[in-house]
């Protein structure tokens, strides 16, 4: 499917852009990281009762582990290994990454390995490896300049370090529906980014080429947004492989950034006071600086046309989350809906690949008490999108955040295919 399409891309631009390209990889980078030496990551096995679950989430707030993942029975956090005594004692702990593993895997990546290949023999070079910031843009700006009929470069608004937002737009129809499609609110979640790309360079270079993209791309527009928080991620290629967050100022000097999917103003809630957390949500709704842009572009955008699909990529567990998040109480109106198009993404997937991603409310299996203000809640509520989801992508915690790049291509064919079936979903192929 995938076309010589880098040659083609810098065939199409001059010798002076071919070497910017390139020199951005020769900047000198920095040397992670901000972790400590003794880091590792676990697993923790806990019962979920609720006196339980209480004593487990006192000593996580506690000691400020950062928590990567969590299931019925599991939850995974990176800490400290003088911490660990304190959970051993009441909980059997899987060590997933050793503090060997974790330092090898956040190491800054040789960007003079990276200009020695050569990147204009390689069919699909990009999709290789994750790509910094300054790569995904200047490929944006080629992508949308080659395919200009149907393809737009467009700015969802700017950063707190102001830079722009990008996106693509694609189809130029305005009354037709939107679909948007967007990743990377969580910096250290590289395989979203590069998803995110993989659909947009399909969507954009099979138009006209290939009949299902066609309907898809005249029934509706799709704004694709790579990437929602461009200081994070270029913070992760630069200082701190696992950063989280954005990168504004809180009210305390040295601990930086919001997490942005705990800051939009539906059921928001204070997630503690402490702004050197991981999962800090701000002091008051909506403080998030670059999930406030994106509101704005939504309701700016919702004025001329409908927005009837969302899909917001993160990592990592495989899952296919459906609101509310904020809690089990409160059934969405369309609980059976939005159900059924999960399950239909889960089975495409699954016919692609054979990877399980399950399927389920973003509330269920979920102990750790504080998942108001969430973006999935806000599209769907506030913002009235009724197909509304966060796909969690691969893997399923062998990796982690630090999932390997040979893993890029196979995660960008599920989730496309998936693409595929939302749209048909969307447009009623399936009723009878
Ligand atoms: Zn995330």
């Amino acid at each position: 499917m995938l076309l010589k399409w880098w040659s083609t891309l810098l065939g199409a631009t001059n010798i002076y852009q071919q070497q910017s390209i390139i020199s951005t990889y020769q900047q000198e980078q920095n040397t992670l990281s901000t972790y400590n030496n003794n880091n590792i990551v676990i697993k923790i096995n806990y019962n979920n009762n609720k006196d339980d679950n209480n004593n487990l989430l006192k000593i996580i707030n506690k000691n400020n582990m950062d928590i990567w993942d969590y299931q019925t029975n599991t939850i995974t956090v990176m800490t400290n290994k003088n911490q660990l005594n304190e959970l051993s004692s009441s909980y059997n702990i899987e060590e997933l990454l050793s503090n060997k593993e974790l330092k090898n895997a956040i190491k800054i990546p040789d960007i003079k390995q990276k200009t020695n290949l050569s990147i204009i023999n390689e069919d699909i070079y990009f999709f290789k490896d994750y790509q910094p910031l300054s790569i995904i843009t200047s490929w944006m700006e080629l992508l949308s300049s080659l395919y200009s009929n149907h393809t737009f470069l467009i700015n969802i608004g700017k950063s707190y370090e102001n830079r722009n937002i990008k996106g693509f737009k694609i189809g130029n129809d305005e009354n037709k529906k939107t679909i948007i499609i967007m990743g990377g609110t969580h910096s250290r979640e590289w395989i979203s980014i590069s998803t995110i790309n993989y659909i947009a360079y399909n969507l954009i270079t099979l138009y006209e080429k290939d009949e299902e993209i066609n309907k898809m791309i005249n029934n509706f527009n799709f704004i694709i947004i790579p990437t929602i928080n461009p200081d994070g991620y270029l913070y992760t290629w630069e200082n701190d492989r696992l950063w989280r967050k954005n990168r504004q100022s809180t009210h305390i000097d040295y601990c930086t950034g919001i997490d942005l999917d705990k800051s939009f103003p539906f059921q928001w809630k204070l997630s503690n006071n402490d702004p050197c957390s991981e999962s800090f949500s701000g002091l008051l709704p909506n403080q998030g600086y670059e999930s406030n842009q994106l509101i704005n572009f939504i309701q700016n955008l919702q004025k001329n046309t409908t927005i009837v699909g969302i899909i917001d990529l993160h990592a990592y567990s495989q899952q296919i989350l459906y609101p509310f998040g904020y809690n089990c109480h409160d059934i969405p109106p369309s609980l059976e809906n939005l159900e059924e198009l999960a399950i239909g993404l889960s089975k495409s997937i699954r016919l692609q690949s054979n990877h399980i991603y399950i399927s389920k409310q973003a509330c269920k299996g979920n102990i750790i008490d504080n998942l108001g203000g969430s973006s999935l809640d806000w599209f769907y509520h506030d913002a009235n999108i009724k197909y509304s989801y966060q796909i969690k992508l691969r893997d399923r915690g062998a990796y982690g955040f630090l999932l390997p790049k040979e893993h890029i291509i196979p995660t960008g064919k599920e989730i496309f295919n998936s693409i595929l079936y939302f749209g048909k979903y969307l447009n009623g192929d399936f009723e009878f």
